[in-house]
C-alpha cells in the first residue's frame, strides 16, 4: 500500500518520510487513533515505504519487487501479528494460523476494522486476543535474519487485545529490541495499553479524517455523491470503515423504507390488492426476512414519533429520508402509538410460532388501518 492510498493524514506522512530519510526511525511506533481513521494503513505504507527499493520523495515506488510484495502482504520481512481466537482443530492460536484470512481481508479493505476482521476470520463470536503464543512466535520470526530488506518489521495491530503475559513479553522485546527491529503498534485504545509498552514506544497520532479528505475519498473512489460524503463524514465522526459501513446500511435502508411507505399508504386507502402483493412478496422471505421486515417499520414508526415529538436532533435519519417520512409522520401519534408496537411486536412473535404468513400480513395492515385512521 502506497502512502498516496492512505486517506489524508499528509502531515503525518511527511514527518514518517522525514524520519526515515534522517535515519531516524524510533525502533518503537505508536500509531495511534480511533478505529477506522488510517492507523493500520498508515503503519502499512510506511513499512512499505522503508522496504522499498527506490523510494522517492513522498511515496514507495510501488513497482519493485519489494512492493510488489508489499502490496501482496507477503514480503518475507514485515510481518503481523493481530487478534484471533480458537477454531477448530486450532487450540493455541497465532497470526499465523490465520494469516491467509488476514491477506484476504486487509487486501479487499485496508481499513479493516476489529468486528470485520472478526467476522473475515470467521470467529466472530468469540474474543480475539493476542497471546502469549503469540509472543513467542514473534521472537521466532525475528530470531530468522533479515532476507531481503534493511530491516525486519513487525506491525502488531491491536496491541490492546493483548492478554498480560502477552504484553510482558513483548516488553522484554521492546526493552532489548533485536538489532535492525522496527515495531509498529497499531492502536485504538490507549488506556488498555500497559503503560510500560507506550513509554517505550514512539507516539504517531492518527486523528480523525478530515471532512474534505474524506468527500474526496468517497466521491472520486467510490462514486457517492456530494451531499451523501458530507452526510457520511459527519455521521461516521471522521471514521472510514464507519462511513462504508453506514453507506451499505444507507441502501439497504432505503429498499426498506420506500417498502414501508407503500405498505402504509396502502393500508391507509385499505387498498387491497397492494397489500396482496406485499403480503406474496414478503412471503418468499424467510422467516428472519419477515421478521426484519416488520422490526424496520417499527424503527421507521420510531422514528415518525421522534419527527413529531422530540427535538430533531435525536432524529437519526435526514436527506430524502427525512422528506419522505416526514409527510407521513401526522398519522402516527400518541393515541395509536402504543398500540402500533403492541401489534408489530404481536406479528414478530406470531411468525417465530410459523403462523400462515399472508392470512398474518393482511390481519394486520387492516389494523394499522384502524390505527392510521384514529383521530389525534
Ligand atoms: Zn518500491
Amino acid at each position: 500500500m502506497k502512502f498516496a492510498q492512505v486517506i489524508g493524514h499528509n502531515d503525518v506522512k511527511k514527518r514518517l518520510i522525514h524520519s526515515a530519510k534522517e535515519n531516524r526511525v524510533s525502533h518503537a511506533l505508536l500509531f495511534l487513533g480511533p478505529e477506522g481513521t488510517g492507523g493500520l494503513p498508515m503503519a502499512v505504507a510506511f513499512a512499505q515505504y522503508l522496504v522499498c527499493e527506490n523510494p522517492g520523495d513522498d511515496d514507495s515506488c510501488g513497482t519493485c519487487s519489494a512492493c510488489i510484495k508489499m502490496e501482496k502482504y507477503v514480503h518475507p520481512d514485515v510481518s503481523f501479528s493481530f487478534p484471533v481466537a480458537t477454531k477448530d482443530k486450532i487450540k493455541e492460536p497465532k497470526s499465523v494460523d490465520f494469516i491467509e484470512q488476514f491477506r484476504k481481508a486487509i487486501l479487499a479493505e485496508p481499513y479493516l476494522n476489529y468486528m470485520s476482521w472478526m467476522d473475515a476470520a470467521d470467529i466472530e463470536n468469540k474474543q480475539g486476543i493476542i497471546s502469549v503464543h503469540e509472543s513467542a512466535d514473534i521472537m521466532h520470526r525475528l530470531n530468522l535474519k533479515a532476507v531481503e530488506a534493511p530491516y525486519k518489521i513487525v506491525i502488531i495491530w491491536l496491541p490492546e487485545k493483548m492478554n498480560h503475559p502477552a504484553a510482558n513479553k513483548l516488553l522484554k522485546i521492546l526493552e532489548e529490541p533485536p538489532e535492525k527491529t522496527l515495531f509498529f503498534l497499531v492502536s485504538e485504545n490507549y488506556e488498555e495499553l500497559l503503560s510500560t509498552v507506550v513509554s517505550r514506544t514512539q507516539l504517531v497520532k492518527v486523528s480523525r479524517i478530515s471532512e474534505s479528505d474524506m468527500l474526496t475519498e468517497l466521491t472520486t473512489n467510490h462514486g457517492v455523491d456530494k451531499s451523501t460524503a458530507r452526510h457520511l463524514h459527519h455521521k461516521s465522526n471522521g471514521s472510514f470503515s464507519e462511513a462504508l459501513q453506514l453507506l451499505d446500511r444507507a441502501e439497504e435502508r432505503t429498499v426498506f423504507q420506500q417498502d414501508f411507505i407503500l405498505w402504509m399508504r396502502a393500508c391507509y386507502q385499505l387498498n387491497v390488492k397492494v397489500i396482496n402483493e406485499f403480503a406474496l412478496k414478503l412471503n418468499e422471505r424467510s422467516r428472519d426476512g419477515q421478521k426484519e421486515f416488520l422490526i424496520d417499520c417499527l424503527d421507521n414508526i420510531r422514528e415518525c414519533l421522534l419527527i413529531n415529538y422530540a427535538n430533531r436532533s435525536l432524529v437519526r435519519i435526514d436527506g430524502e429520508e427525512l422528506t419522505t417520512l416526514a409527510r407521513l409522520a401526522p398519522l402516527i401519534h400518541i393515541n395509536n402509538a402504543d398500540e402500533f408496537v403492541e401489534e408489530f411486536n404481536k406479528a414478530t412473535f406470531h411468525i417465530d410460532r410459523n403462523a400462515n404468513f399472508k392470512i398474518l400480513f393482511s390481519d394486520l395492515s387492516f389494523t394499522v388501518n384502524r390505527l392510521l385512521r384514529m383521530e389525534r
